[in-house]
């Protein structure tokens, strides 16, 4: 901190938004915010932020805010003091255990919190309730990236630093708008791409990004891994291994290589929509680079393929060596701030803090051990099993730590059903969002910027979170208010701070061993940071953390959505974000950025906007087999004929009321991005 103008303070933290991670130089008096500033020796940032960092905070003082805690009782929410509402949670939720047992109850944590509270989250499900229902939003975006990547390497975390960009000589960027969804990172991008350099996009969208590349791929949704198939196949065809790299880092590529060459060309350029020598220029400018760097997003893990795409990415890698080194790998650009450290901290029903298998009876003993009590040993459920749980029955109380599902997860009218299914539903919120108005119990919490505490971004760099100002209201730090109900239901934890908490996860997550908060200074330490406090800006240098990379084959299957509904819904509709708005849009609707994008709009090419009788601006009904929503047409080639795309930041609209069930077959992270769809000019006005 320093003091730059009388009474004026300027504090460093980090950006809530994306997994770019910016840092954010905050000028306050009296407790005000008046401005964010991009410090310039910020490493991440170096002097740039985009306008969700820079402008859209004033969220942190609407009148909006949720204030106080609140039970609803006889269908209306009251306010009560926090005394009253934790013996209110902890005598429901012991008489649920009592009844039903502890697989009755379950947790939702929160990549907008921070490692800390999401470490305490699932501290208090796994400890304190005796169960492995824990789960965070990850699953609706990357959990395909962790499991694809821990399959081929050992671990699910981004390979290689941002700045790397500057060394490499080939970017292939697939599944992914990153001058919209990560601006920091898409500016970098696009400058590398304007230069002409080698920039290879693959994405259904002629993104702004795709606009610059050398080679972009449309094709149509759903089909990455027939294009990635296709281009694996060039690479063999042409002699463009990297033998040596497949030779000494590598296993499977024997049975991986015969099923390549065995691919249908002529069904995979169908499917793709691609012409096979558009891929096969994108595979030779991808082999033949010194140095290619790949980055994908959540057009890649959104899919009924979504992991095997990750594998797929994984091989282009590895058949070309380029892991390893400096300005290559693999790099999930993540959505959220705090994605990444949100599954470190063990936000999953299957992995502990650290990533270790909760099933396994070594790592069982080592985390009963560590909390000091019996830790379940089945594993637990994910988000969508959450929701059939609570329709059969089996489910009776939910807590969602900052966690918007109705707003974004698909198929809302299941998704309100189960919550509406639950004897208890305990929601730890900033605003009154669409789940929280279902909810018996109200915690309000307090916003990133009225905290402290770890983000760890997309090349798993672990930030210190600075307050700025303090909390609204009565709210409290996610932390604060789970420790204090932990304490509450008779486990003895520690008074909270983020200090304090970050010394027990660096005890037992182990590439946390050498985190330090005093340490972490202005730029923080990329993990794994050893004891001694060295960090890692590159991984899997001499060896992968699973000891040799793994190929994996999976060859192309149709989405079940299109299987079972494209003949009556003949369209593709997917969704994306826009520069201006973040997700559910709960903060960025609250901030001047509303004044630039005020609504959803959908994505129609305008020979399907002709064919239709739409014009720009028009109200288009589109209906899938779950339910349809009006949408106001914006004409554009963007998009190719036969695919739609729209954005769900607003509750007006609720897109998800139309999309699917379908889930990656492995990670059961929703397919958002393929959904069939019919469309009709709508009569509104
Ligand atoms: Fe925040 Fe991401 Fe924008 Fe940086 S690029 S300011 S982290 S939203």
């Amino acid at each position: 901190q320093s003091k730059a103008l009388v009474g004026q303070d300027k504090i460093r933290t980090v950006c809530t938004y994306c997994g770019v991670g910016c840092n954010l130089e905050v000028s306050v008096k009296n407790d005000t915010i008046l401005s964010i500033q991009a410090p310039w020796d910020a490493e991440v940032n170096k002097g740039h932020t985009c306008l969700k960092g820079r402008y859209a905070f004033s969220f942190y003082n609407h009148p909006e805010r949720l204030q106080y805690p609140m039970i609803r009782r006889n269908g209306h929410l009251e306010r009560v003091s926090w005394n009253e509402v934790y013996d209110f949670i902890a005598a429901k939720l012991s008489t649920i255990r009592t009844e039903y047992g502890p697989n009755a109850i379950a947790g939702i944590s929160s990549s907008r919190c921070t490692n800390e509270e999401n470490y305490l989250m699932q501290k208090f499900i796994r400890a304190v309730i005796g169960t492995n229902n824990i789960d965070g939003c990850a699953r609706v975006c990357h959990s395909p990236t962790a499991i694809g990547m821990q399959r081929a390497f050992g671990t699910g975390a981004a390979t290689n630093s941002i700045e790397d960009i500057k060394f490499t000589d080939c970017i292939m960027v697939i599944g992914a708008n990153p001058t919209e969804g990560h601006p920091v990172t898409g500016a970098k991008l696009k400058q590398f791409a304007m230069k002409g350099k080698t920039t290879i996009v693959i994405d259904p969208r002629r993104t702004e990004l795709a606009k610059y590349a050398t080679h972009h791929l449309q094709l149509r949704p759903g089909t990455n891994i027939a294009v990635l198939d296709m281009m694996l196949y060039y690479i063999i065809k042409e002699g463009l291994t990297n033998k040596d790299f497949i030779e000494a880092r590598t296993e499977g590529f024997a049975a991986f290589k015969d099923s390549i060459l065995n691919i249908n060309l002529d069904q995979l350029e169908g499917v793709s929509g691609v012409p096979r020598e558009q891929v096969r220029a994108a595979a030779i400018a991808y082999a033949s680079a010194n140095s290619a760097m790949s980055f994908h997003g959540l057009g890649v893990t959104e899919h009924y393929q979504g992991t095997f795409t990750v594998m797929q990415i994984a091989n282009l890698a590895m058949i070309t060596g380029n892991v390893g080194r400096r300005g290559c790998g693999v790099n999930p650009l993540r959505g959220q701030n705090n994605v990444q450290g949100m599954a470190d901290m063990g936000v999953q029903p299957y992995q502990g803090a650290g990533y270790f298998d909760v099933t396994n009876p070594d790592y069982n003993r080592m985390y009963e051990e560590f909390y000091g009590v019996n830790i379940p040993i089945e594993i637990g459920l994910t988000i969508p099993q959450m929701y059939n749980a609570a329709l059969d029955g089996k489910l009776k109380a939910l807590w969602i730590m900052g966690e918007d599902l109705v707003q974004s997860d698909p198929n809302t009218t299941k998704v309100i059903k189960a919550l509406e299914s639950l004897d208890l539903l305990v929601v730890q919120e900033i605003f009154m969002t669409e789940t929280a108005r279902y909810a018996d119990v109200i915690l309000p919490a307090a916003s990133f910027l009225e905290k402290e505490g770890t983000f760890t971004n997309g090349e798993r760099r672990i930030q210190r979170v600075n307050k700025v100002v303090e909390p609204l209201g009565e709210t409290k730090a996610d932390g604060q208010i789970m420790v204090e109900m932990m304490n509450r239901m008779g486990y003895d934890q520690a008074p909270y701070t983020a200090k304090g908490v970050l010394e027990e996860i660096a005890r037992i997550v182990p590439f946390f061993a050498g985190v330090k908060w005093d340490e972490l200074g202005k730029q923080g330490k990329q993990w794994p940071v050893a004891p001694d406090g060295t960090d890692t800006k590159i991984l899997h240098t001499d060896t992968f953390k699973r000891g040799k990379g793994q190929f994996f084959f999976r060859e192309y299957i149709e989405s079940p959505e299109i299987e079972s509904f494209q003949q009556d819904y003949p369209y593709i509709l997917t969704t994306n974000r826009v520069l201006e708005h973040y997700n559910a849009g709960t903060m960025t609707r609250r901030t001047p950025n509303v004044n630039i994008v005020d609504e959803d709009l959908l994505l129609i090419h305008p020979e399907d906007a002709g064919r239709h009788n739409i014009a720009e601006a028009d109200w288009v009904c589109i209906e899938s087999a779950r339910g349809k929503v009006d949408i106001r047409a914006h004409l554009s080639d963007e998009v190719k004929p036969g695919v739609l795309s729209t954005t769900f930041h607003f509750p007006e609209l609720m897109v998800n009321l139309v999309t699917s069930d379908v889930h990656d077959s492995e990670a059961k992270c929703p397919e958002f991005k393929v959904v069939a769809v019919r469309i009709r000019k709508a009569r509104r006005v």
